[in-house]
């Protein structure tokens, strides 16, 4: 160390506190990169790597970016799964004595990173604490402030559930929970870490030191008091403005689980993994950030208060019906920026003018916006216009103080609005008019003193000076003071001209700083109104998803489902919200669905490859789904009785990654689904034991359907879609079950399909068809049809020795009842017996 220059010094001591992080050490306008950080960072950012002397005759690798332009290295070292402290020069350089002072101000992680160029979705970080039976979570937006809490159980698949809603970027655990640590590595995508935890004691101190959100539950003190320290240690600022707190049940919600959410394309597509395609992406009409991110949760969390979900329902009907209304909050929306997300940016201290100019016009909006909203009856947008601070006050600050123009820099003056600060005005007024100040007191001065020719002139060494020529001299009073003699003249200063000097040199410097000064007063004076900002900014987001659910129930021609506490669905011409837009409305089959507790529990859909089964299944799923979150449906008429929990089990999805085959998965999945599905469920089962052998699957799908069927054991709607005709059969010996299939035309050698859904069974897959269609060579298909006659054919065969064997069976069990007719003298005959003395043999006879 005591080789090292002085500053290599600083940075190995800081270094020391930051092991496991790259250090950007600012150095001026850089930041710069040392040793091993330097030569991971070069190769990740792809950027030169130089050398720096560092004192023992050997030179530091190095590397270094522009501070102004970090955000964006920084994403990309987060994105790696890197995390980046950044350490700053805490003192002015100019004022420095020795080394300038450097600090760690903030360490970067990937669920604590802001960037708000990047995305405006939501950003969570998530801290899991383990009670005696359950797990507390915990989950920050440090972005916007937005706090979550809940218990769940102690079972692993429920927190991948949980975890799966928020997708937090970075999950911490306590150093204990090996065990958790390897799970959640191998089955999130987020970034896990092991941190030291603090005993609850001091986890109800920080909890009262930072936040204030009201009594929080004993049981998620852990998660919360912890996540919060580690927030503070390294973000370094204060969480005051964390408001926002919600604890809640997940039974208090639609529960849908991880494989539901990926398999109905919620919130993003499976191929293309992407919002586009996804119920999200068709839904999502909203012109704010707040209102997108909303709109997700909203996705994610549906409700099953049936009282609440018509709240919204009204909400929306109402804003439906009165489109010119419409319009005009949706146009007052669209100028609206992401206010929610400014309260990070004040804790952060990040706040600019443009910032607060963009504050002044999302706040212009308000008052139209109330306005607006005073003429509708609905309770919940009652509710918002009540509710709606308007903020009038904080537009008038900043439009009074913040310049329309101001740079995004704070340091460079602009800032401050002619008018708002006498001081300000009188420097900018000495800065803007030196030259006619100084023409005024040459003047003034040639005036006083007679001297015709006087003039001011300036130079580097003296600055302003009067000059007078020789022939003058004698007009020259005391109070001029000599400080150059040139040939021809005499160069003065006076007390009066060092002041105006002064003033017109410092002007500059003073206002810069004086505008500065005023800008933080001013942001402070805002940031104390935060909790205000925020309430506006989530009644901003109600609305605009309430809006957003109008505009697409417009557009798209969905109607008001009816939600109602029983036990039937009823969908007339329904259709999926995804696929009608893909292939353009008036291409889509829309078909009917009737679900309830008697006649219609089991729907058993059969049909060739690609009829339409699947869309059909995911698209009733989803109209439920729709219609629990209060938005209007694709279809002619729904009446929705409440379901408690979504299940869908569809197609094969290969998890080659987890290492887990394709039946595994699929059984592991069902298995999830019988452990938990209530009679208050909805199932969808798409070709369930297709991973396995015929009969094995066969069996499996038979089976699982008994089991769903049954009303003592689950007993829960339930759609099947089979390639199973045999499964046909349980219509008639299942009561509740019904038979449908997807509807083909058979043209010749060609099917056609209908997409209509028709009562009955149907008898034959059409896969030689679909292939066909799908271009398999006309060879391959000759083959393949010889081939399924004859294997047609022994099934045929098979199927009389199984009818032989049947009529068997019947005669044996006739048998017995002929002797069940003679029990007392078998019995008689039984008890007779001297079991002791007779042989086995004799046994054997008796028993014959
Ligand atoms: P299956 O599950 O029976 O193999 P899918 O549900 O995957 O069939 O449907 C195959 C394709 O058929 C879909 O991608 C869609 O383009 C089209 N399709 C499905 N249902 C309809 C419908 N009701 N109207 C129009 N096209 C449909």
């Amino acid at each position: 160390m005591q080789e090292l220059t002085p500053m290599m010094q600083q940075y190995m001591e800081i270094k020391q506190k930051v092991k496991d992080c790259i250090l950007f050490f600012r150095l001026g306008d850089f930041y710069e990169m040392f040793f091993e950080d330097a030569i991971v960072a070069s190769k990740e950012l792809e950027i030169a790597l130089t050398s720096r002397d560092c004192g023992n005759n050997e030179k530091a690798p190095m590397c270094g970016v522009p501070y102004h332009s970090a955000t964006s290295y920084i994403a990309k070292l987060i994105e790696k799964g890197y995390k980046v402290a950044i350490c700053e020069q805490v003192e002015d350089p100019k004022l420095a004595k020795g080394i300038v002072k450097r600090e760690i101000t903030r360490i970067i992680t990937p669920g604590t990173f802001i960037d708000e160029n990047l995305s405006t979705a939501n950003n969570f970080i998530c801290c899991i604490s383990k009670n005696r039976f359950e797990f507390a979570l915990t989950f920050v937006d440090v972005s916007t402030g937005e706090m979550y809490s809940c218990l769940i159980e102690e079972d692993l698949q429920k927190l991948l559930n949980e975890i799966g809603k928020y997708n937090p970027s970075e999950i911490l655990i306590s150093r204990s929970e090996d065990e958790l640590y390897e799970y959640l590595k191998k089955n999130c995508t987020s970034f896990v870490q092991m941190i030291e935890f603090v005993d609850l004691q001091k986890c109800y101190e920080i909890i009262e030191n930072q936040i204030n959100v009201g009594k929080i539950d004993e049981r998620l003190i852990l998660s919360v008091g912890n996540l919060l320290k580690y927030l503070t240690e390294t973000q370094k600022i204060s969480f005051d403005y964390i408001r926002r707190f919600e604890f809640y049940r997940i039974q208090n919600y639609l529960q849908i689980d991880i494989n539901t959410k990926r398999n109905l394309e919620l919130t993003e597509s499976i191929i293309q993994r992407s919002k586009k395609n996804s119920l999200l992406g068709i839904l999502d009409q909203t012109k704010t950030s707040m209102g997108s991110r909303l709109l997700k949760k909203w996705i994610e969390r549906p409700l099953i208060d049936v009282i609440e979900i018509n709240r919204r329902l009204d909400s929306v009907e109402q804003l439906k019906s009165s489109y010119s209304i419409l319009v005009q909050i949706e146009e007052l929306l669209s100028r609206m920026y992401d206010i929610e997300r400014l309260s990070s940016k004040f804790a952060y201290k990040n706040v600019n003018a443009k910032d607060l100019l963009s504050l002044k016009r999302s706040i212009e909006v308000l008052p139209a916006l109330k306005k607006l909203l005073s003429s509708f009856s609905a309770q919940l947008l009652k509710e918002i216009y009540e509710g709606l601070d308007t903020l009038e006050d904080i537009y008038a600050l900043v439009d009074s103080s913040i310049n329309e123009g101001a740079p995004v820099t704070l340091k460079e003056g602009g800032i401050i609005k002619d008018g708002f600060n006498e001081e300000v005005d009188r420097l900018r007024n000495i800065s803007k008019n030196s030259k006619e100040l100084l023409v005024q007191y040459e003047e003034k001065e040639r005036n006083l003193t007679g001297i015709k020719n006087l003039r001011i002139g300036y130079n580097k060494v003296f600055g302003y000076y009067i000059e007078v020529t020789k022939s003058n001299y004698s007009l020259v009073p005391d109070r001029y003071i000599r400080k150059q003699t040139l040939a021809n003249a005499e160069r003065y200063v006076t007390e009066e001209l060092k002041k105006l000097e002064d003033e017109i040199l410092g002007a500059d410097q003073k206002l810069i700083e004086l505008e500065y000064q005023l800008f933080c007063e001013i942001r402070d004076r805002i940031e104390a109104q935060i909790e205000r900002i925020q309430k506006t900014a989530s009644y901003i987001a109600i609305l605009d998803v309430l809006c957003s659910f109008a505009r697409i129930a417009i557009d798209n021609e969905y109607v008001r489902p009816n939600v109602y506490l029983g036990d039937k669905i009823y969908i007339k011409n329904g259709r999926h919200p995804v696929v009608e837009k893909m292939i353009g409305r008036g291409n889509f089959i829309p078909n009917d669905t009737e679900l309830d507790q008697v006649e219609n529990r089991i729907l058993i859909i059969t049909g060739p490859n690609m009829a339409g089964k699947s869309t059909y299944m995911r698209q009733v799923a989803l109209i439920v789904i729709m219609a629990q979150m209060g938005c209007f449906v694709p279809a002619d008429e729904a009446h929705i009785g409440i379901v408690d929990k979504i299940f869908s089990r569809i197609g094969a999805s290969d998890d080659i990654s987890s290492g887990q085959s394709t039946f595994m998965v699929e059984m592991s999945e069902v298995a999830n689904i019988l452990k938990n599905a209530t009679p208050k469920s909805l199932i969808i089962f798409d070709e369930v034991g297709r991973g396995t052998s015929t009969y094995d699957g066969l069996s499996i799908a038979w089976a699982v359907l008994e089991y769903v069927a049954d009303k003592s054991k689950i007993g829960a709607k339930t759609l099947f879609a089979t390639h199973y005709h045999e499964l046909t059969e349980l219509e008639e010996r299942i009561p509740g079950v019904k038979n449908y299939r997807v509807d083909v035309k058979e043209e010749g050698k060609n099917v056609i399909f209908l997409r209509k859904i028709v009562r009955g069974g149907c008898d034959s897959s059409y896969g030689i068809h679909v292939a066909r269609l799908a271009g398999i060579p006309e060879d391959v298909l000759k083959r393949a049809e010889e081939i399924l006659k004859q294997l047609e054919e022994a099934d045929i065969n098979r199927k009389s020795i199984r009818k032989l064997r049947r009529e068997i069976k019947k005669e044996f069990t006739e048998q017995i009842d002929f002797f069940s007719y003679k029990k007392e003298e078998i019995i008689d005959k039984i008890e007779k017996l001297d079991i002791l003395n007779i042989t086995p043999v004799q046994a054997l006879n008796i028993l014959s």
